[in-house]
């Protein structure tokens, strides 16, 4: 008889299992499949190994404890991995620092817009001087908006004509007013001027009572 049976011998299950087995328990583990490890499964045909799951992980000196305190100690050795996407639009290494990481993809983005853009605008990329870009993440991180929104709580590109945008500068809260990037469901007239804009019309409403 069992004290305890787990159902799955993914890493989860098996690190439960020995676990308990450790404090004395006995412990059973099924698993609908012939052999254990779940997704972190690895096969091995014709002298190559083919990982069907996790090639790396995060976090190895949490890993080697949670190993170490189930008694998997001697012989475990942790390798450095490196990790690069290549694709016709992408050539980036991956494996390393999310900041890094960040400021290289969206350098790439920036330059392939720029050859795009040469298609109808010749010569841009030699005259670029200055380039600036921003992602969600930009907006999120510096200029503290919600969910990294550029602007507005509703901004979506929509091809419904530059005054589209609608201003949200009174609110339903009295004696509350908004002004900047936000009091507008869009940039309808670019960010600069919106904010502007939304910040004269705040003083005006005020000035008006
Ligand atoms: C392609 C891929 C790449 C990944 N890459 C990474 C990575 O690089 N780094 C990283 O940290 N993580 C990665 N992961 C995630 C990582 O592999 C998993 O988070 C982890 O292995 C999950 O373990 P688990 O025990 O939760 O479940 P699983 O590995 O899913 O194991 C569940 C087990 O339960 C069994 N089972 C399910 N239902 C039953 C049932 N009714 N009866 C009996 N047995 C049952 C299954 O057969 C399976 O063996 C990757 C996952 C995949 C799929």
């Amino acid at each position: 008889m069992y004290d305890v049976i787990v159902i799955g011998a993914g890493l989860g299950g098996l690190m439960a299992a020995a676990k308990l087995a450790g404090a004395g328990l006995r412990v059973r583990v099924l698993d609908k499949k012939a052999l254990p490890g779940g997704t972190s499964y690895l096969f091995r045909r014709g002298g190559y190994a083919f990982p069907m799951g996790p090639l790396s992980f995060g976090f190895p000196g949490r890993v080697r404890s949670f190993l170490a305190a189930v008694g998997v100690e001697e012989g475990l050795e942790f390798r450095r991995s490196g990790f690069e996407i290549r694709t016709p639009a992408l050539d980036v290494v991956i494996s390393r620092p999310l900041s890094e990481l960040d400021s290289e993809l969206k350098k790439n983005l920036a330059l392939k817009l720029v050859r795009t853009a040469e298609h109808v605008l010749p010569g841009l990329s030699g005259a670029v001087e200055v380039m600036e870009t921003a992602t969600p993440l930009t907006y999120r991180d510096w200029g503290g908006r919600y969910e990294g929104s550029i602007a507005g709580w509703t901004w979506a590109a929509r091809p419904s004509g530059a005054l589209a945008g609608k201003v949200l500068v009174r609110t339903p809260v009295p004696g509350l007013l908004a002004a900047g990037a936000y009091a507008a469901t869009e940039l309808f007239l670019g960010g600069v001027p919106t904010a502007l804009y939304t910040g004269s019309l705040a003083a005006d409403i005020i000035l008006e009572q």
